[in-house]
């Protein structure tokens, strides 16, 4: 197995400043064991040495609906330091300059794709304006990230997060590659259908790691349909680190479910699926 190619594709990176009057105090209550000034570029730097990582993903965001913004020039100025890390934007569907802001980041940031977040953002996956960024996205080769799952602030947006919607989305926009963020916990069972029938749709496994009977399941779902090749590795850094994620998802047999997930499957999700999966990279 080639260590090379162990990529974090879910990481994050933000200062307090960033997370607006809600979002980090959420984070403080919910995250006990990594308070919200642990997202700073030097802290993950670090977490990625120390892990073994070889690129990571590290993904921005906005939403106005909670009033926070990681700003996208931060994260490319990030990214933009070292050749092993790759840039996700975030825009607002509900920001009338979606759109060009998506341009920007991608066209003058060098920032690769775009993370949506419809329980954040509360917009719906079908919505006109939604419609228009991934247009956008679909035009410009951009790789489209969505929270598409639950989220436990209160004034998350439920109706609007399950993975399902993103059916349409990918039926209309076949080229577009999508990642489905945290196999759309807690509806994993519906994202194992859309990996199925898309080509170009992705599911990473962030946050699931902290979850060994959750993750557990989700892995011999997976596997029932023949869609573990699509499944990729994420720490959600800071919320969890990529080593001790890494531990969970190669120990996840000591569950013990009465059917262990193969040791090949394992070893492949965090060793063999390289950015140029989704064409990222150099
Ligand atoms: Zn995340």
């Amino acid at each position: 197995m080639n260590t090379h190619d162990f990529v974090d594709w879910h990481s994050h990176i933000w200062l307090p400043e960033h997370l607006g009057p809600e979002w980090g105090r959420e984070i403080d209550s919910h995250y006990t064991h990594v308070p919200s000034e642990h997202g700073t570029p030097e802290e993950h730097r670090a977490a990625m040495l120390a892990s073994g990582v070889s690129h990571s993903v590290v993904i921005a965001l906005t939403s106005r609906h909670f009033d926070l913004d990681v700003p996208n020039e931060f994260v490319a100025e990030y990214v933009a330091s070292s050749d092993r890390l790759v840039g996700i934007a975030s825009v607002d569907p509900n920001d009338p300059s979606a759109v060009a802001r998506l341009r920007y980041a991608v066209g003058d940031l060098g920032l690769s794709g775009v993370k949506l977040s419809p329980p954040y953002q509360d917009f719906h996956p079908h919505s006109d304006a939604a419609y228009a960024v991934y247009r956008a996205a679909d035009e410009l080769g951009a790789v489209v990230v969505f929270h598409q799952g639950a989220v436990s602030h209160r004034r998350g947006v439920l109706d609007n997060a399950q993975p399902v919607l993103l059916d349409r989305v990918a039926r209309d926009f076949p080229e577009l590659r999508i990642v489905i963020a945290h196999m759309g916990q807690p509806w994993p069972h519906e994202v194992v259908p859309l990996l199925r029938k898309h080509p170009n749709v992705f599911a990473d496994l962030s946050a699931r790691c902290s979850r060994p009977w959750q993750l557990s399941t989700i892995l011999l779902s997976a596997l029932d349909y023949g869609v573990q090749d699509k499944l990729l590795f994420g720490s959600d850094f800071p919320t969890f680190d990529p080593a001790e994620h890494l531990r969970a998802l190669l120990s996840v047999n000591e569950v013990g479910q009465g059917r262990p997930v193969p040791q090949d499957v394992l070893d492949a999700i965090a060793y063999d699926r390289p950015l140029s999966l989704l064409g990222l990279g150099a």
